[in-house]
């Protein structure tokens, strides 16, 4: 994006200074929400790329050198960026650091009952998946535009306006989510992913979430967790397992043959990828209503 910016100002077609405003984004749904409140007057440089893994990546000196001049950094927070001490004394008081997640309201890191049944323990207080709840996301673009607002005031009237705007193309994609989830009987509300990235959606839309490894991709379980987890799934009749974009561990295959459940098509739980946030959205919940929708 940047150096296409680049190339079209090297060409003469925009001048250098149109952007106003620079800031950095340390997740890519982030940039696509900066990008669609800012418009043209704010110039964002997405640090992690749609290949990073937002649970692992830390920036290196060349990606910070790239976000040179950028006075806010927007993180999602919630503990998702254990790199964010060093950030903050990189960037000390030549940005502002603006944790996005830091305000919503946040799932706890486990679901008691369920972590219990299936004896996980993922090690985490919080769940940082917020943004897969839409409702946290449109809470998330105040949040984004007051900061480009302080930091940019004769532009603030621009940036409500547009947040405005993108507000009310995430209730129409609400609206749209929930219009799709009718189609998948009550009972069928199960969801069975690789790591346990969904359970804001499950908590917003009506489904109970089974996930196979823990909160950040790495945890793997182990024979008896995964006994516990296969009789879970065939208790509750679970139709699909969902792998991810991101990441399709092993133990995935193994549980659908095992158990006979078939393998949905992979939802995006990261964010990453080029896809905007309403793209990744109707990806996901189509792909989750394909598979578990009565209407095939
Ligand atoms: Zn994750």
């Amino acid at each position: 994006m940047f150096r296409t910016f680049l190339a079209t100002a090297i060409l003469g077609l925009l001048p250098l200074s149109a952007a106003e405003l620079k800031v950095a984004v340390l997740h890519p749904l982030l940039g696509d929400l900066a990008r669609r409140v800012g418009g043209d007057r704010v110039e964002v440089i997405d640090l992690i790329g749609p290949n990073g893994d937002p649970h692992h990546f830390e920036p290196k000196p060349t990606d910070l050198k790239q976000a040179e001049g950028a006075r806010i950094y927007f993180v999602a927070g919630m503990g998702l960026e254990g790199y964010l001490p060093k950030l903050k004394a990189v960037i000390a008081n030549k940005a502002t650091l603006v944790e996005v997640g830091a305000t919503l309201p946040a799932l706890a890191g486990k679901d008691e009952d369920e972590a219990e049944q299936a004896g996980h323990d993922h090690g985490h207080d919080i769940d940082p998946h917020w943004w897969h709840s839409i409702d946290r996301f449109r809470r998330a673009t105040g949040i984004v535009t007051e900061a480009l607002a302080a930091a940019s005031p004769e532009n603030a009237t621009a940036f409500r306006s547009n947040a405005e705007t993108y507000r009310n193309e995430l209730d129409d994609l609400e609206r749209w989510t929930r219009r799709e989830i009718s189609k998948i009987p009550r009972d069928k509300r199960h969801l069975a992913t690789a790591h346990a990235a969904f359970n804001y959606f499950c908590k917003d839309f009506g489904f109970t979430a089974h996930p196979v490894q823990g909160l950040n991709r790495e945890q793997m379980p182990d024979p008896k967790e995964l006994a516990a987890l296969v009789a879970d799934l065939k208790k509750n009749h679970v139709a699909a397992i969902f792998p991810e974009k991101e990441s399709n561990p092993k133990v995935l295959k193994t549980l659908t043959t095992d158990t006979g459940i078939r393998l949905g098509e992979p939802l995006i739980a990261d964010g990453t990828g080029n896809l905007s946030y309403k793209q990744m959205v109707q990806r996901n919940v189509t792909a989750i209503v394909k598979a578990l929708g009565t209407e095939r």
